[in-house]
C-alpha cells in the first residue's frame, strides 16, 4: 500500500486489527468500556465490538474508544441456522436503526431467554440448579446464552468452568441441549446488507459450521456473503487451507480475530488479526454507519 493510501486511513494501520470481540451485552465477562480498556492495553489499534443478537453495547464501547484513542467499528455476531447445524454471521457497519434488523435480533434473544429457562429446567431434575441462579450471571437485557448457564453451574461447585460445562452437562448431546429460534443465514445475509452492513462468516471451521466450507459456501456469496473469518483457533489448518481456496475464487474479504470473551474463554485479544487492506474493503462496503470512534 503506497504512503498516500496509508496516510489518508482512518484508523492507525501500523497497530492490530481484531474485529471479533464479546462483552457483558452477550456472553462476555467484561463490560463495553472495559473490553476497549482490554483492547487498548494489548496493543491493538482498531476493533469491532461484535456480541450475540445485539448492538446494545456501541455506545458504551464507542465513548471509551474515543476516549482511548483506538478505532471501533459497530459489528453483531448473528445467530443462525442450517437444519440443526448452528453458523454464525458477523454484521459490520450495519445501521443501528434498522427495525428489521432489530426486531429479528430481539426475536432471537427472545427465543434464547426461553430456551435457556427450558434447559434449567431439565437440568434442575438432576443439579441443583435454578433459573435465578442463571439470571444473577447476565446483565439485564443480555443475550442468555449457554454460557451463563455453565457460569451458574461454575459457581454452584457443579463444574469446574465454562469449558467443562460445554463439554458435559450443556454439550448438544448432553441430554439436557434445548434448539433457539435463528434464521437461516442466507436471510442474516440479507438483513446485514438491507441494513448497509458487511456480512462475513465467522469461525467457519469450528465444530458443527464445517458444512460451511463447501458448496455452501457458494451459496452463501450468491446470498450477499462478502467475507470469511479465517484466522481464528477453532479453523484448523486444513479448513484455512479450503477456505483460502474459496477466498480466492470468491475475491470475499479475508478476516483474523481472536473471539475474546473475557474470562469466559481462553481467547486472548489479538491472538489473530486483520490486515489493513481487508479492513479498508469492509470500510469501503459498508454504509449502514462508519468508524464510531
Ligand atoms: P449458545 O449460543 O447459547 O448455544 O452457546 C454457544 C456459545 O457459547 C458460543 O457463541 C460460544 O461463544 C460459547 N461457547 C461455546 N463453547 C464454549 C466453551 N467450550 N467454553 C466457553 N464458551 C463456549
Ligand atoms: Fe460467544
Ligand atoms: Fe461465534
Ligand atoms: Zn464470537
Amino acid at each position: 500500500m503506497p504512503d498516500s493510501a496509508a496516510a489518508s486511513r482512518p484508523y492507525d494501520d501500523s497497530l492490530p486489527i481484531d474485529l471479533h470481540v464479546h462483552s457483558t451485552v452477550s456472553d462476555g465477562t467484561e463490560p463495553p468500556a472495559e473490553v476497549m480498556r482490554q483492547a487498548a492495553r494489548a496493543g491493538l489499534g482498531t476493533v469491532a465490538l461484535t456480541d450475540h443478537d445485539s448492538l446494545d453495547g456501541w455506545d458504551e464501547a464507542a465513548a471509551e474508544a474515543r476516549a482511548l484513542g483506538i478505532a471501533l467499528l459497530g459489528g453483531v455476531e448473528f445467530s443462525t441456522q442450517i437444519g440443526p447445524g448452528s453458523v454464525h454471521m458477523l454484521g459490520y457497519l450495519v445501521d443501528p436503526a434498522h427495525a428489521e434488523l432489530l426486531d429479528t435480533m430481539r426475536e432471537i434473544r427472545e427465543s434464547r431467554f426461553s430456551r435457556a429457562e427450558r434447559m434449567v429446567e431439565r437440568i434442575s431434575a438432576d443439579y441443583p440448579l435454578h433459573w435465578d441462579d442463571v439470571l444473577a450471571e447476565a446483565e439485564e437485557g443480555a443475550t442468555i446464552g449457554r454460557p451463563h448457564i455453565a457460569d451458574a453451574l461454575a459457581r454452584k461447585g457443579i463444574v469446574a468452568d465454562r469449558t467443562a460445562a460445554f463439554e458435559t452437562i450443556l454439550h448438544w448431546r448432553g441430554g439436557y441441549y434445548q434448539p433457539h429460534f435463528a434464521p437461516h443465514p442466507t436471510e442474516a445475509i440479507r438483513l446485514i446488507r438491507d441494513a448497509g452492513g458487511v456480512a462475513v462468516i465467522a469461525h467457519p471451521g469450528s465444530r458443527g459450521q464445517r458444512g460451511m466450507q463447501g458448496s455452501a459456501l457458494g451459496e452463501l456469496v450468491e446470498a450477499g456473503l462478502r467475507g470469511v473469518e479465517i484466522g481464528h483457533r477453532e479453523n484448523d489448518e486444513l479448513s484455512r487451507s479450503l477456505l483460502r481456496g474459496y477466498a480466492r475464487k470468491f475475491d470475499l474479504i479475508v478476516t483474523g480475530s481472536s473471539d475474546y470473551h473475557g474470562d469466559g474463554k481462553p481467547n486472548r485479544l489479538g491472538e489473530h488479526t486483520t490486515e489493513p487492506e481487508q479492513l479498508d474493503r469492509i470500510l469501503a462496503l459498508g454504509t449502514g454507519s462508519g468508524l464510531l470512534a
